[in-house]
């Protein structure tokens, strides 16, 4: 019954089938995807792509899994709800490399997440020498055997006497040294540097410090003596504990000590230093974290941002900080990039013995492959010790992506969220091979996407749609990319045909007041100088990771934001981070607008509708009505959040909090209301035929047109619809929406303010999960604020947005600390026109 699934019935004991999927907006779907293959799902916002890839397909994967556990296992998970689909099978064990920051938490870095940091904690167990605290000599620790043989490289004729140190330095009563050196059978011993008869000892002064070694044995040099240097030099160590010490004499030279240790302690000043172990490296726990900032490497609760004065932000020990291995402590090599750790560990070999080196050969082998993948996946520019908690969802998802590549699991599914995110387009082709790799290593990968290069590769393209929420939920074409660009139904198709291109204005803005930032030197960034035209469409482009995000979240916005508060220029004492020299023009500007992809509210309870404001509005229409008045009902008996119109069991919830204890919390409909949010008299207020409930139940679209003569409600929603989001509902929990989501969301909301004509709005990747057509739309609406005289920048690698703006600047030329010079200034004409600049050799493709 479906002419989705029709071309590929016939491989569908090598496809996953699925059959009456009705997740959220699915209209009962049937598809196959290809097992070991490649397969896209693309589609406009909100047609139903993650709920067909995360809800239906990741969600029984996970399911059928836990079925498969044994019965004591399920018994804690076996609440997993079953997604509304009739039928999956052919599945394989399923995994999710999706972009929340989910399991990682304050300890997790790059090299944890990529298990770099275990192989690098057993190497520098296994060949890391320690180095003695005191003095910083390197520590060795000698077999009983290898002291024999140096004692025995002495020349013939040398005078050496063999003493067991037994009290270092210390004061007391030193009965029990003098027992133990007697029951050995000994009967002198060497006090401060005096050889004496052992009776003596028991005399000392005990308010003195005291050095005491005992006399083990005296030897003049000589062959045939092997058996008997052996023999007094194991009874000195067993005497010494692991310490022995050599005093010899050359001809009528002076006595020489040398201290020897089979245990690890320092040969220079013979402070004992502890065994070290894979667990010494491990912030994670209390051998090796420093105990200062507990492993954090900064202080909990400091909002500074400044590193642990104790461990400068290496988060270990001083024991652990004293190993190193090639010369190199671990703290030091996970401040490498992947490209400075792949050399260093793959030079390793020289510096080694042979029996280190057959240690560290696996490891590093290990090391260097994940290395690789990280490179390979576009992040060679990230240190191994960078938190995942300042990564952004897409860098995350790409150290994950590595990660699976690495484990090297065969007859996985895996299901992507648009990986590409924060890419270049000249970084695309590597991530295409990477999951080229993990597919052809024997996996089934699944990607939703919008990059039409991903598109193109893919040996299946799904196209969902054809519009948002009710309007989408179908599959439009399932073919290779060639079948999909000929079917004339599919946006996609088009798009991909070259008939959907993006609209090349016709003339650039241009302007004659500019923002001036110069010298930043913020991260990696070179003293860059950037000018950014006031009233004007702005982009900032360049490679992942080559300083864009530093140069205007983490510099700009802070500057602007700070003299627009305090009036004057931003001090460089007022922040670590932001490090510039010089600022103008901010004095144009009387508002800052940051849109970003933040929640727009962690409770359930705020949703598009409270955060907009329109809900305050369509509260004000429901006190109007003649049936309100009547029964006294103020604006306020309509809002959920108040306790006069709210169901009083979930508070105006509509659902109630089950906790569960060992998955997250389930909500769960609310048994009073049945999900209203509001009481039995509120609820029989309705404004054309509606209740306050129902129209909270609709999507901006329904209501555009339910509130077509309330200018007030429209002109808000209509600004929602016209960020494309006309297929959301008013009262969907926040807590459901993407940040691409929760990010027009604010846009739309700004868009129905007066505008000032003096705003300066800053978004990130704003084509974040958009689609060919939702971008065309949204590069309309930011037109639009500048029409209106704001000033938009937008770091972003969509070249549809990029050949729309007015002004491009581009970083470069790599990630890293390589990158962050200033590669062009201009008009995406200039930029195509520029020789060598890859930014702009995309662009030539879109200005034809
Ligand atoms: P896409 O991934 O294509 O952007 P989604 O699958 O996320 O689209 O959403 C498809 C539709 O399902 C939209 O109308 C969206 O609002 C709705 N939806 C998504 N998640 C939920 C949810 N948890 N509860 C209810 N509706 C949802
Ligand atoms: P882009 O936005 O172009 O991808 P970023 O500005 O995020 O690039 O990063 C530029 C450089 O600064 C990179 O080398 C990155 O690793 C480094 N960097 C960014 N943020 C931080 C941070 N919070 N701590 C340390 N280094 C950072
Ligand atoms: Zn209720």
């Amino acid at each position: 019954a479906s002419r989705a699934h029709s071309a590929t019935t016939s491989h569908s004991s090598r496809a996953i089938r699925i059959r009456g999927a009705r997740v959220h907006n699915l209209q009962s779907v049937d598809v196959d995807i290809p097992r070991d293959a490649l397969t896209v799902i693309t589609g406009v916002s909100g047609s139903g792509k993650s709920s067909l890839a995360f809800d239906t397909l990741f969600a029984e994967g996970q399911r059928q899994y836990i079925d498969s556990l044994s019965a004591y296992a399920r018994q804690f998970l076996d609440s997993l709800p079953r997604p509304d689909v009739d039928l999956i099978d052919g599945l394989a064990p399923t995994m999710a490399i999706d972009q929340k920051p989910g399991s990682t938490g304050a300890r997790s870095t790059v090299a944890t997440i990529t298990e770099i940091y275990d192989y690098l904690r057993l190497l520098f167990a296994r060949v890391g020498i320690p180095h003695c605290g005191n003095c910083g000599a390197a520590v060795e620790r000698q077999s009983p055997d290898a002291i024999c043989q140096s004692l025995l490289k002495l020349p013939e004729g040398t005078r050496v006497v063999l003493l067991a140190p037994m009290v270092r330095g210390r004061k007391g009563q030193h009965r029990e040294v003098f027992e133990a050196i007697a029951s050995a059978g000994l009967v002198r011993a060497r006090v401060d540097g005096e050889m004496l008869p052992l009776e003596d000892v028991g005399e000392l002064s005990l308010r003195k410090n005291h050095t005491i070694e005992a006399i083990v044995d005296r030897l003049v040099m000589r062959e045939g003596i092997e058996s008997r240097v052996a023999e007094s030099v194991a009874l000195a160590l067993k005497l010494g504990q692991g310490l022995l010490v050599a005093s010899s004499q050359q001809g009528n030279s002076g006595w020489t000590d040398r201290l020897f240790s089979t245990a690890m302690s320092c040969v220079q000043c013979g402070s004992s230093i502890e065994e070290i172990e894979p667990r010494t490296f491990s912030f994670n726990s209390p051998y090796g974290a420093c105990s200062t900032c507990d492993g954090l490497g900064r202080m909990k609760d400091d909002e500074s941002d400044q590193p642990c004065a104790a461990c400068g932000g290496t988060r270990l020990r001083p024991e652990a900080l004293a190993v190193t291995v090639a010369d190199a402590s671990i703290d030091q090599v996970t401040g490498m990039s992947m490209q400075q750790a792949e050399e260093w560990i793959n030079q390793l070999g020289p510096t080694l013995t042979e029996l280190q080196q057959a240690v560290a050969r696996p490891i590093k082998l290990e090391v260097s492959q994940r290395l690789n993948f990280l490179q390979r996946v576009g992040v060679q520019y990230l240190t191994l010790n960078r938190a995942a908690e300042t990564l952004s969802g897409g860098e995350l998802q790409r150290v994950r992506l590595a990660t699976s590549i690495g484990s090297g699991l065969v007859g996985v599914c895996y299901v992507l969220d648009e990986p590409s995110i924060g890419l270049h387009p000249a970084d695309h082709d590597r991530l295409i091979q990477a999951l080229r790799d993990l597919q052809q290593q024997g996996n089934t990968v699944v990607v939703v996407e919008h990059d039409e290069a991903t598109m193109r590769a893919a040996d299946r393209l799904i196209d969902v749609g054809p519009g948002a929420g009710t309007q989408g939920g179908k599959i439009i074409v399932s073919g290779t990319p060639k079948q999909v660009q000929a079917n004339k139904r599919s946006l996609t198709g088009q798009y991909l045909a070259g008939n959907d291109q993006p609209v090349v204005p016709q003339s650039r803005r241009t302007r004659s007041s500019e923002l001036v930032l110069s010298g930043v030197r913020t991260h990696n960034l070179k003293k860059v100088k950037v000018r950014l035209p006031l009233g004007c469409l702005i982009g900032i482009s360049g490679v992942s990771g080559s300083g864009k995000s530093s140069l205007i979240g983490d510099t700009l916005l802070p500057a602007v934001r700070y003299q627009l508060e305090h009036g004057k220029k931003m001090p460089a004492s007022a922040s670590s981070v932001t490090k510039f020299s010089r600022i103008s023009g901010v004095d144009q500007l009387d508002k800052l607008v940051p849109i970003d992809q933040a929640p727009i509210g962690r409770t359930p309870r705020s949703c598009p509708a409270t955060y907009s404001g329109v809900m305050d509005e369509i509260r004000k229409v429901f006190a109007k009505t003649r049936e309100a008045k009547t029964r006294g009902f103020g604006a306020n008996r309509f809002s959920f959040n108040a306790a006069a119109g709210r169901c009083d069991l979930c508070k105006g919830l509509g659902a109630e909090k089950v906790e569960m204890n060992f998955l997250s919390d389930l909500f769960v409909t609310c048994t009073r209301c049945g999900g209203k949010r509001f009481n039995r008299q509120t609820l029989q207020v309705r404004f054309k035929g509606s209740s306050i409930a129902d129209v909270l139940a609709m999507t901006v679209n329904q209501a555009c047109e339910f509130f077509e003569n309330v200018p007030s409600v429209f002109r808000l929603l209509s600004s929602l619809q016209a960020v494309g989001l006309g297929y959301m509902h008013l009262g969907q929990s926040s807590t459901t929406l993407s940040g691409g989501e929760a990010q027009r969301i604010k846009l739309g909301t700004e868009l129905a303010r007066k505008a000032t004509g003096q705003t300066l709005y800053v978004l990130d990747e704003p084509t974040t999960g958009l689609h060919f057509s939702d971008v065309k739309r949204l590069v309309g609406v930011l037109q639009q604020l500048v029409d209106q005289g704001n000033t938009v920048i937008v770091i972003e690698h969509d070249l549809d947005l990029l050949v729309g703006c007015d002004w491009l600047i581009d970083l470069g030329p790599v990630g890293g600390k390589d990158g962050g010079q200033l590669m062009a200034e201009g008009t995406p004409e200039q930029l195509a026109a520029l020789k060598g600049n890859v930014t702009g050799r995309y662009l030539q493709d879109k200005l034809n």
